[in-house]
C-alpha cells in the first residue's frame, strides 16, 4: 500500500511516527501551516514558521525516507489576529518555493469579518500564484460554516477543481459534492470520521475527488489512520486499485496541480537530503 498523506502535521509529531508511517507505507507528505497551539505575537513568527516548513522539516522527514511538501497560509484560528495581517504580505515569497504545493489551510473558525478578509486574500493569492487552494471547514456550526465556505469559493473565482474542502463528515459532504471541489477527510481515532464511517462515505459518493488524511495535530490523533481506513476499504471489498487511487492518485492528481510534486511514480521517496543540511554536524549528532 503507497500512501500520500495529504494533510498531516508532522511539525508536532515525533521521529517514532515517522518511522511508522514510512513502516505502514507513507511515502509522501503535505504538512499544511497551521496554528502552534499558543497563540503567536508577530508576524516574524510566521517567517520562521514558514522556514521551518520549506527547510527544515522536509530533511528530517528524509531522514526517514518519506518526501515533504507543504502549504502555505495564515490559519483560521490565527486569521483574525489584527497583530498578524502582515502574513498575507510574506506569503508570495513562500508561494513560490519548490516545495510548496497549495495555499492554506485558510477558511473559517468563527466567521468573523476579519476572517472574511484573509479568506477572500488568500484564495486570490492561490489564483494569482496558480496553486490549489486547501480549505479547513470550522469544528463548531459545521453546517452553516461549510455552505458559508462554498459560498466565499464561488465568489472568489478560484476554479472548484483546485480547492479542496476540508475535515467533511456524512453531514456536511452533500453540500460540497456537487460543488466541483475535492472532499477532504480527516480521520480521528475517536472523534470526527473514523476509518469504519469513512468506508461508509465511500460506498455513498464514490472515490471521485476524494482525499482522505490523518490530520493527526496537538491533539490526541494518530498518523496511521490513512493505512488503517486503506486497511478496512479492503476488509469491505474495495480492491487494491480503489485503496491506491485514494491514498495515491487522488492526492499526487489534486497537490499535481501546483506543478511541484515531484515524485516518482513507484512511490520510492527520494531519501537525498536536502544541499542545505548535508553538513548539519548538529543533525548527525542527532543520529549517532
Ligand atoms: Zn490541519
Amino acid at each position: 500500500m503507497r500512501i500520500l498523506d495529504p494533510h498531516i502535521h508532522m511539525s508536532s509529531r515525533t521521529t517514532a511516527d515517522y518511522e511508522a508511517m514510512y513502516g505502514a507505507g507513507v511515502r509522501a507528505v503535505v504538512e499544511p501551516a497551521f496554528w502552534l497551539g499558543q497563540p503567536r505575537t508577530s508576524v516574524d513568527s510566521f517567517i520562521d514558521y514558514f522556514d521551518a516548513l520549506v527547510g527544515w522539516e522536509p530533511f528530517r522527514a528524509s531522514q526517514f525516507g518519506i518526501r515533504h511538501f507543504c502549504t502555505i497560509g495564515l490559519n483560521p484560528k490565527e486569521a483574525g489576529d489584527p497583530r498578524l495581517t502582515g502574513v498575507l504580505d510574506i506569503m508570495p515569497r513562500y508561494l513560490e518555493k519548490d516545495g510548496v504545493v497549495a495555499v492554506g489551510e485558510l477558511g473559517y473558525d468563527s466567521m468573523t469579518p476579519q476572517e472574511d478578509h484573509a479568506f477572500a486574500a488568500q484564495l486570490a493569492l492561490a489564483v494569482a500564484h496558480e496553486l490549489p487552494a486547501l480549505v479547513h471547514t470550522p469544528h463548531r456550526d459545521k453546517l452553516a460554516g461549510t455552505r458559508r465556505t462554498l459560498d466565499v469559493v464561488r465568489e472568489s473565482g478560484i476554479a472548484p477543481g483546485m480547492v479542496v474542502v476540508d475535515h467533511l463528515n456524512e453531514v456536511t459532504v452533500p453540500e460540497v459534492v456537487d460543488s466541483g471541489c475535492w472532499m477532504g477527510f480527516s480521520i480521528y481515532p475517536d472523534t470526527k470520521m473514523d476509518p469504519t464511517r469513512m468506508v461508509a462515505v465511500l460506498r455513498d459518493i464514490g472515490l471521485d475527488r476524494v482525499l482522505v488524511n490523518s490530520a493527526a495535530d496537538w491533539g490526541r490523533s494518530d498518523p496511521l489512520t490513512t493505512r488503517r481506513t486503506g486497511e478496512a476499504m479492503l476488509a469491505a471489498g474495495f480492491d487494491d486499485d480503489a485503496v491506491d487511487r485514494i491514498l495515491w492518485r487522488n492526492p499526487m492528481e489534486f497537490y499535481g496541480q501546483s506543478g511541484r510534486l515531484d515524485l516518482d511514480p513507484t512511490g520510492q521517496a527520494d531519501a537525498a537530503a536536502p544541499a542545505e543540511f548535508a553538513g548539519n554536524s548538529i543533525m548527525r549528532g542527532a543520529r549517532a
